[in-house]
């Protein structure tokens, strides 16, 4: 029988490990399947793109996976039962298995099915605010935005690189509109002293409004209100507070951190059940001085990596890789002609280098145009499609090596 792999979740990081994982295992041996809840691939990325009423290309997954032996299947996950080793699904439209079984099993298991927008339970938020962590909020954004006409309020809450791209984009794309941004802190404080200035010149040049130390308290359909018992006016509030993992590994047996994210070592395993792995949003990896990695495609991209090398690794008796993962920059769009390339250590602290104006905003389009195609073109990978090996369990008929 061959051994089941089953990856959760074609974002950046289950896409990846499944490419990967596609040109590491020999297809006489392993049997790749890919569940996702949408044909498409989404590029989070550019969802404040999407929600400023730009058009993003269609990237359907059965054209990415075409010819590769990974087998995609359009599902929604419902439940993992990490004991009997099943995932639970549900088909599109809801209804148990209606596109094929409604379970699945598996004998590796890499779970990626990322994270969503993080409300931090704030009153209000879930009724009024909107988000953009994920394709629907971003649609919904779109169609409030479009609907509001010369002088509509809109307040972005959350100055992290998701509040900041998408208030640029907004701006930018609509200047008719009020546009404000609020901020806990001092704005752009991780930025070194060069992207804070960048970033102050654009948001003035934009017309952006900044409310700095600005803790929301609550959402209201007008409004966003302050702990200090302040107002500010909005017609459509967006809320870029942060991602949380979804609820499903906290239903499981799965060690979790406390922020609900995989708890893994070092090869991507979790550190429970050693036949998952986690990776991207969902996963909690350490960088290099120990510091848990951000939620990003930047560190998601390379977990996939690490984890499909150590799962080929440990099936074929390879050698199990423990590279280690961490930052050279973060790329910060700062609408279509701007943006910021921040430099930082391999822990994410920013250098004093951050080059911002329009090469910036080229280079940050290189990037997310990159990591698609790193993800759709796992051809830059090597093939080694290696045998499984007696420990692993799984005894393939014929050579140690193939082809
Ligand atoms: C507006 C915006 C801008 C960003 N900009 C950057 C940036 O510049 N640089 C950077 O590094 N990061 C950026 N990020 C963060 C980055 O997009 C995420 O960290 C990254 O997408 C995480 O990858 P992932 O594969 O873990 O999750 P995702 O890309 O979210 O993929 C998860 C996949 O799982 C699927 N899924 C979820 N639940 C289920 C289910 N129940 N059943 C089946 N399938 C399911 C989803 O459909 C999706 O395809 C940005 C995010 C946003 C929202």
């Amino acid at each position: 029988m061959k051994h089941r792999i089953v990856i959760l979740g074609a974002g950046y990081a289950g896409a990846s490990a499944a490419g990967r994982l596609a040109r590491r295992l020999h297809p006489d041996d392993v049997e790749l399947t890919l569940v996702n809840a949408e044909p498409d691939f989404v590029e989070r990325v550019r969802l404040h793109q999407l929600a400023a009423g730009q058009d993003l290309k269609a990237r359907p997954l059965a054209d990415m996976f075409a010819g590769t032996g990974v087998t995609l299947r359009v599902a929604r996950v419902t439940g993992v039962d990490v004991d009997r080793r099943t995932v639970a699904l549900a088909g599109a439209d809801g209804a148990p298995g209606a596109d094929g079984p409604a379970e699945l099993a598996y004998d590796t298991l890499v779970y990626a099915l990322g994270s969503s927008a993080d409300d931090h339970q704030v009153p209000g938020v879930a009724e009024h605010a909107h988000e953009l962590a994920g394709r629907g909020g971003a649609l919904r954004l779109r169609d409030r935005l479009a609907a509001l006409g010369p002088g509509g309020r809109v307040v972005v809450v959350g100055g992290g690189l998701t509040g900041i791209e998408a208030v640029t984009e907004i701006a930018e794309t609509r200047p008719d509109l009020d546009v404000a941004l609020a901020v806990r802190g001092d704005l752009g404080a991780w930025l070194s002293d060069a992207g804070r200035r960048h970033l102050r010149g654009v948001l003035d040049r934009l017309g952006v409004t900044v409310h700095e130390h600005t803790d929301v308290a609550r959402v209201t359909a007008t409004a966003v209100e302050t702990a200090a018992g302040g107002t500010v006016p909005a017609d459509a509030a967006v809320w870029t507070t942060g991602f949380a993992a979804h609820p499903i590994a906290a239903a499981t047996a799965l060690e979790l951190t406390d922020r609900g994210r995989i708890a893994v070592d070092a090869t991507m395993r979790s550190v429970s059940h050693p036949d998952v792995y986690a990776v991207g949003d969902a996963a909690q990896a350490d960088g290099p001085l120990g510091n848990p990695l951000r939620m990003s495609c930047a560190s998601g991209i390379p977990m996939a990596w690490l984890a499909a090398d150590n799962v080929a690794a440990r099936l074929t008796g390879g050698r199990v890789p423990h590279t280690p993962l961490g930052y050279v920059h973060q790329c910060i769009s700062l609408g279509r002609g701007d943006a910021i390339i921040q430099f930082v250590t391999s822990d994410d602290q920013a250098r004093a280098a951050a080059p911002g104006g329009r090469l910036a905003a080229r280079y940050k389009e290189m990037v997310c145009a990159g990591a698609y195609w790193t993800v759709a073109h796992p051809i830059q990978y090597p093939v080694r499609r290696r045998r499984l090996t007696a420990a692993s369990g799984e005894v393939p008929a014929g050579s140690a090596v193939g082809a």
